[in-house]
């Protein structure tokens, strides 16, 4: 592909965005959560698992912890007890009392409401603030760059071989997308990864935006 320029590439964006829309609406977030506490947590359980699993465990869990006092108040062994089907569940166990446990030490016992102050909670880095602000807070200071978002933004070409970190490509992608779209990507963009754009095998055949796609039948 030749090289593109950052208007073009807006204009591409922008299309494939306006099809997003389209196919996906807004999009939804498919864990269960009543509060930025409890989003917190889930997303916090999701690493390395599905969100359906999540919310298998979550009702009991948030049943009894389902505060930030509750949680800071629980025991390591007793959340294990509850999250064990997951995995990594002693790490994740371990930093779900520690991030309930800063919370009331560091924030007065209320969920911080921007994307650096949450990320000082064990367990939270810059993905899992940012669906916090975009979910919990309808307040977007950034795009959640999952797995999904991270391929997507790469077989578009939106981002280069040198966004090779999450990090260096929501940049590329904050660049590219109006603010007033960085709350809808991460989502619409994790249904497209299930249904088309997928990790092995993408179906480029019946994908609805493969004339805007660089790598269309090429992955
Ligand atoms: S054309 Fe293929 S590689 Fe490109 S976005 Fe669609 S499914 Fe993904």
């Amino acid at each position: 592909m030749a090289r593109e320029s950052l208007a073009a590439k807006k204009e591409r964006a922008a299309a494939i965005e306006e099809r997003m829309f389209a196919h996906y609406g807004e999009g939804a977030c498919s864990l269960d959560y009543e509060d930025p506490f409890t989003l917190t947590c889930a997303v916090v359980l999701s690493a390395q698992c599905t969100d359906a699993a999540v919310n298998k465990v979550t009702p009991v869990l948030f049943d009894r912890f389902g505060t930030a006092q509750a949680m800071a108040s629980a025991r390591v062994e007793e959340v294990e007890e509850i999250i064990h089907p997951l995995g990594f569940y002693r790490n994740k166990a371990k930093n779900l009392v520690a991030l309930a446990r800063t919370v009331c030490s560091e924030f007065g016992g209320a969920m911080p409401r921007d994307v650096d102050e949450l990320q000082k909670l064990p367990g939270v880095g810059r993905k899992t603030a940012n669906c916090v602000m975009c979910e919990a807070y309808r307040d977007p200071q950034g795009i959640a760059v999952d797995t999904h978002v991270y391929r997507i933004a790469h077989r578009l070409k939106l981002a280069g071989p040198s966004a090779n970190t999450p990090e260096k490509t929501e940049a590329i992608l904050l660049k590219v997308y109006p603010r007033d779209q960085w709350l809808y990507i991460n989502h619409q963009w994790v249904h497209f990864g299930r249904d088309l754009c997928r990790a092995r095998s993408p179906l480029c055949g019946e994908c609805f935006i493969s004339d805007l796609c660089p790598s269309c039948g090429a992955c």
